[in-house]
């Protein structure tokens, strides 16, 4: 079991297979980045998948693929085979903002996979453009449909944003009870690389958007999940919101994240990270592993998000480079 020096365990491992997208969200990539990490910096999939089995001989039992944008990653559904054959019970999901789901989900599927969560901020079009910065809603319904047609479970996240979908949060949510599946909403987190002029809603204020229709009771957090779960009284729905303003997921937090290029992150907020690229090219998988442990002894307590020292909370961290 791997321990970090809180003594918190960690099973979680979030991997990002790229950091490009053909999205370019407002709250996350709103201009193509100077200077995209150049192909040949890319870990190759062989090289991400000896890391991740370190990781899964110490104890790690649970894998996101994420990024950027991970459907764009050629090949992406022999890397989840990689992973799925290595450990068949390995609780195995994609983070995908959707848009290729359409012609991916089935291969994906075939090649192993149970699970995706799929970002969703609106069900308007117009509004849908606005946030990703490109006409997507319509594929992206329809790779949610296909995700479900060919049998993977799916989660929703939406990140509500003043002045620009706080108007479907009702909305969103009917359109995952309705297809019985979990919605969570993510508070919005500062970072330098969004628009400066996007504004996020709180928890306590997305909460009262849905008390405006619902009695809502609260059920707790799921051990080890960011997300604190929500019933809707009236029928029995469940909810979650991810609320990192508040410190209180900290205490058990079980990820790490490993980048595209190689770099172990021990905390989705600050800039600390080594790198194993160069251990897992030369197949010293001693040295990986050692950095896996050095990471992990110096993962920080807690996020600043909301701290009072931060006071703009502003991270420096891209959440593109990282997987969110
Ligand atoms: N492209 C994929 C997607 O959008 O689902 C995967 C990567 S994306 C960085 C992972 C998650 O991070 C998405 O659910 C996205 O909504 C969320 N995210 C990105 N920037 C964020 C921010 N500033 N605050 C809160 N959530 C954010
Ligand atoms: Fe791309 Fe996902 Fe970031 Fe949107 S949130 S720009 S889809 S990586």
């Amino acid at each position: 079991m791997l321990i970090d020096g809180h003594g918190r365990a960690v099973n979680y491992l979030r991997v990002s297979v790229t950091e490009r997208c053909n999205f370019r969200c407002q709250y996350c990539m709103p201009e193509k980045p100077f200077s995209w990490v150049p192909k040949e910096n890319l870990l190759s999939f062989d090289d991400l998948f000896k890391f991740i089995k370190v990781g899964i001989d110490e104890g790690i039992n649970k894998v996101r693929i994420t990024g950027g944008e991970p459907l764009l990653r050629e090949d992406l559904d022999s890397f989840i085979k990689l992973i799925h054959d290595y450990k068949p019970d390995i609780d195995l999901a994609i983070t995908t903002n959707g848009f290729l789901l359409p012609e991916l989900a089935q291969k994906l599927k075939d090649a192993g996979l149970k699970r995706l969560n799929i970002s969703l901020d609106s069900l308007k079009p117009a509004v849908a453009a606005q946030i990703a910065q490109k006409n997507v809603l319509a594929h992206v319904l329809e790779g949610i449909d296909k995700a479900l047609e060919v049998g993977l479970k799916v989660k929703i996240n939406m990140v509500p944003l003043k002045s620009i979908n706080d108007n479907e949060i009702l909305d969103l949510l009917e359109y995952a009870r309705e297809r019985n599946i979990r919605i969570r909403f993510i508070e919005y987190m500062e970072n330098v690389h969004a628009n400066s002029d996007i504004q996020g809603m709180h928890g306590r204020e997305i909460l009262s958007v849905i008390k405006s229709r619902y009695t809502i009771k609260k059920v707790g957090r799921t051990p080890n999940s960011p997300s604190f779960n929500y019933e809707i009284v009236e029928n029995g729905y469940t909810f979650g919101l991810i609320d990192p303003h508040k410190h209180d997921f900290c205490e058990d937090c079980n990820r790490i994240r490993l980048t595209a290029e190689g770099h172990l992150i021990p905390c989705l907020y600050f800039e600390e990270a080594q790198s194993i690229a160069e251990a897992v090219k030369n197949n010293d998988i001693e040295k990986a592993s050692y950095i896996l442990k050095d990471v992990l002894a110096n993962k920080p307590k807690e996020n600043k998000w909301g701290s009072e020292e931060d006071s703009d909370n502003n991270s420096s961290r891209a959440f593109f480079e990282t997987g969110g």
